[in-house]
């Protein structure tokens, strides 16, 4: 099964995704905790890609192709995969699907989450104390939430007109998300 999880930065794909990951047991790929590790390790991808991630716009397509390919052409991702921050950008949902499309496979489900602006700040000033994350400050926030509409937000349209997508409701516990996930992919 090949599941992508779309939604704004706060909205709970990162929470939701390690549930579901080990509900399905697929592994979860999320391209932001790859590029944060690159970063970390100061490789040649974290050099080019950190000053984009700072300041809260995305790392070029031409940056993040290669690596999704990579993701995609693993051993781990043959049975499926739970994509995680990822396609951001019709040229890297494209990609996707061409990539799927060469096993023989297609993308399963796209879920997205819906929450209020004011709860995604709250939950990004929660995880600024939390985790210390250098794009998580109010000015690269807003720029991620802007660069999430402009960018991002295509990708539903993209989805649903395949019948593929499910929007959710993503406020409440952490438990009644994951049900109501669960009951998407059941469907
Ligand atoms: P995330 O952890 O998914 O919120 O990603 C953190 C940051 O990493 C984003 O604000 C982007 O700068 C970068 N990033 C992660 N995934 C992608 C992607 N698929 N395309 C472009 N930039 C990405």
């Amino acid at each position: 099964m090949n599941i992508i999880l779309l939604g704004a930065p706060g909205s709970g794909k990162g929470t939701q995704g390690t549930i579901l990951s080990k509900r399905l047991d697929i592994p979860r790929v999320a391209t932001g905790d790859l590029l944060r590790a690159a970063v970390r390790d100061d490789t040649p991808l974290g050099r080019e890609a950190s000053q984009f991630m700072t300041r809260g716009e995305l790392v070029p397509d031409r940056v993040i192709l290669g690596l999704i390919e990579e993701v995609l052409a693993s051993p781990e991702a043959e049975r499926g995969i739970l994509m995680d921050g990822f396609p951001r950008t019709v040229a890297q949902a494209e990609a996707v699907d061409a990539r799927l499309a060469e096993r023989g496979r297609a993308v399963d489900h796209v879920l997205t989450f819906e929450v209020p602006r004011d709860e995604l700040v709250r939950r990004m000033i929660g995880r600024a104390a939390a985790e210390g994350r250098s794009d998580d400050t109010p000015e690269a926030f807003e720029q991620r939430l802007a660069v999430y509409e402009e960018q991002t937000t295509p990708l539903l349209d993209y989805y649903r007109r395949r019948g593929i997508l499910t929007v959710l409701d993503g406020t409440g516990s952490i438990d009644d998300i994951a049900g109501r996930v669960m009951e998407a992919i059941e469907q």
